[in-house]
């Protein structure tokens, strides 16, 4: 077990939806602990066991400028010992650091935690699954053990499993957002066949169902694709209206990227009559807090509403 505290995230009833004799739950994930928050602490518990293992003293990976995986890698590196090395996708970002930082939560967030970046441009950005890449960066910055963008392998699907305990099994209908597919695949692993797991991708695109079925040969899942907004990281003023009065009504914040998304198909689909009746939803919010402040630097800049914390 790596060395990270972490409390048990509670399931809480949010609402019973009348009409239809639907209750919505959530399973505080984002609780799991203050800094390495929701999914990417499943995602990360045995990849840094096996680094330990290993004797690797350095985690190197990928991510954008606000992403979540590299906060928590930043963090959870720290804790224990790791030193940690983020590549960066924007190599405008690197011209100058202090300005980047000082208007970049996240990153603010990393190097504080100790996180060394190596800022790169959008085309080697692609290429950064080829070996003669991954090559180079061990040649510059020496030995390292490898945790992809998002965090998604096998090792961080097996951490995701453990999303699903006893207290899941009530439900009929477990909901989760979707980025790489990696927590959904674990959720599906451990869920029992007469479960759907509903996965509602934040990004446009049809790769994601094959990512998943490289992870799980289980076939009780849909992906839910009408709620992207546009695609990753993209929003309006619905979605933020939405992720306010939700916030006021039930004192849970909701991240604008993933799990708000998630949040509003599942209200949208209720109200549509697309659930069956007398289902009991579980909607797994899997954190990512952190990049609200980011968010709303951008909201403010095309004069939407924010986010309010
Ligand atoms: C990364 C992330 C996801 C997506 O997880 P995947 O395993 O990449 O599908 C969902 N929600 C939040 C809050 C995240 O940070």
């Amino acid at each position: 077990m790596m060395d990270l505290n972490f409390v048990e995230p509670p399931v809480e009833l949010v609402t019973h939806f009348k009409a239809h004799n639907i209750s919505l739950h959530i399973k505080r994930e984002d609780l799991i602990h203050p800094f390495v928050s929701g999914n990417k602490f499943r995602k990360l518990k045995y990849n840094l066991q096996e680094a330990k293992n290993n004797g690797s003293k350095t985690i190197l990976t990928f991510g954008g400028a606000f992403s979540n995986h590299i906060a928590a890698v930043a963090a959870a590196g720290k804790l224990l010992g790791f030193k940690t090395i983020g590549i960066i996708r924007g190599e405008e970002l690197g011209v100058d650091l202090n300005t980047t930082l000082n208007h970049n939560s996240t990153l603010r967030f990393a190097k504080e935690q100790g996180m060394g970046f190596h800022f790169i441009n959008r085309e080697k950005y692609r290429e950064k699954d080829s070996s003669e890449f991954i090559e180079k960066l061990k040649f510059d910055f020496g030995d390292f053990y490898l945790i992809p963008e998002g965090g998604t392998n096998e090792l961080a699907v097996k951490g995701c499993e453990e999303i699903m305990t006893d207290a899941e099994s009530n439900f009929e209908i477990i909901c989760c957002a979707v980025g790489t597919g990696g927590t959904i695949s674990g959720i599906i692993n451990a869920s029992h066949s007469d479960q759907k797991v509903l996965g509602f991708p934040a990004l446009k695109g049809d790769f994601l169902s094959s990512e998943i079925r490289n992870f799980t040969s289980k076939t009780n899942w849909e992906l839910v694709t009408d709620y992207h907004f546009g695609g990753y990281a993209k929003v309006n003023g619905e979605l933020i209206n939405f992720l306010n009065k939700f916030k006021r009504k039930y004192q849970i914040a909701l991240d604008p990227i993933y799990t708000g998304k998630m949040i509003f198909g599942i209200f949208d689909l209720i109200e549509k009559s697309s659930i069956p009746e007398n289902s009991r939803i579980l909607a797994v919010h899997t954190g990512g807090l952190q990049g609200i402040e980011g968010m709303n630097k951008q909201l403010s800049k095309k004069k939407l509403p924010l986010i309010e914390i």
